[in-house]
């Protein structure tokens, strides 16, 4: 029967004859196998190939099992490390050194074909649920940077990160511009047409920026509810001016098609940035208020339009 979905099972063991046939039960058990001769192999084996399970051996030369489960314990690795001592060495005060070393289990020599299965169905049970905690956890970061309606980074992502860039691009004395964009008169496209397609209107205009900007290095964010802030490193502000025209324009030029409408939207745009960023870092809040203020001046001027000031 097979039941090892496939977890590595880093069989450590000196003597050959019985490397052998641990291999065999584990192999017809459906684990994928690595082997050692002692604990200082099996440390080496660890470092580039991480294995959930370890099956080790007490007696080895060089490092024996017990030093072997301190070190793992002492090391970091993708993921725990399950580790099964297996030996004749298997009296009361043995059993208790191992666990205190770190081991999980232990199995006496001469192995049973049956118990051991059994110990390793209850340690895969262990690897799945863990494995399932982790997918779970990684779900719940992602949702918690995520707008849920555009999908692109929230505010509270935006201000973890801007920090980052401004470090960064401070740094390596690079320079980095941002632009506040704002749909013009949005809420009567809500009293027009309804909540719903406001909402279709804000998806296309967050995805539109997204699609419109450098994929691999401009990030965005919703700022508030029809206000999202791009974050462009590594270009001067006058450059970025000519993205945000160029974002302005075509924007304008094409009318949203939601649910049927054919929406005319433009918005207004805030940019400013330092064409190197200084030491010590800019305040983030300040330096998004900068671009808010530049955004409501385009509002003043008409809208529609873009608004350009360095820092
Ligand atoms: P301005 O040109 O000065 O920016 O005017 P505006 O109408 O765009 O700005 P205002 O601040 O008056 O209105 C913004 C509207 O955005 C009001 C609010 O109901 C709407 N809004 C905010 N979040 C959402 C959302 O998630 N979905 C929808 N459909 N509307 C939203
Ligand atoms: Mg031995
Ligand atoms: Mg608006
Ligand atoms: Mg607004």
């Amino acid at each position: 029967m097979t039941q090892g979905n496939n977890y590595r099972v880093l069989v450590v063991e000196d003597n050959p004859v019985a490397s052998r046939m641990l291999e065999n039960a584990l192999l017809s058990d459906g684990y994928e196998i690595m082997t050692a001769g002692d604990g200082i192999a099996a440390l080496n084996i660890l470092k580039n190939n991480f294995c959930p399970i370890v099956i080790t051996d007490w007696l080895m030369p060089r490092m024996n099992g017990i030093d072997l489960c301190r070190a793992i314990r002492n090391g970091d690795y993708p993921g725990y490390v399950n580790i099964m001592i297996m030996t004749a060495m298997d009296g009361q005060d043995d059993v208790i050194t191992g666990l205190k070393a770190g081991a999980d289990d232990y199995i006496s020599k001469p192995f049973n074909r049956t118990e051991l299965a059994a110990r390793l169905a209850n340690v895969t049970r262990i690897l799945d649920l863990e494995k399932s905690l982790k997918k779970a956890s990684r779900e719940i970061e992602i949702l918690a940077r995520t707008d849920p309606l555009t999908t692109i980074y929230n505010r509270r992502f935006l201000f973890e990160q801007l920090p980052r860039e401004i470090q960064r691009c401070r740094r390596y004395q690079h320079p980095l511009s941002i632009m506040m964009c704002d749909i013009d008169d949005f809420k009567a496209v809500n009293d027009s047409h309804g909540h719903h397609i406001g909402d279709l209107v804000l998806r296309e205009f967050a995805s539109r920026l997204s699609a419109w900007t450098r994929c691999d290095i401009d990030w965005l964010a919703r700022y508030g509810g029809e206000e999202f802030l791009v974050v462009l490193p590594e270009i001067r502000v006058a450059e970025a001016a000519g993205v945000g025209e160029r974002l302005r324009r075509e924007m304008a030029a094409r009318p949203m098609n939601a649910n049927g409408f054919n929406l005319e939207v433009t918005a207004s745009f805030g940019i400013t940035g330092f064409d190197l960023v200084p030491d010590p870092e800019p305040d983030p809040e300040l330096f998004i208020s900068r671009a808010d203020a530049l955004m409501y001046e385009a509002k003043k001027n008409g809208k529609n339009r873009v608004m350009v000031a360095s820092c």
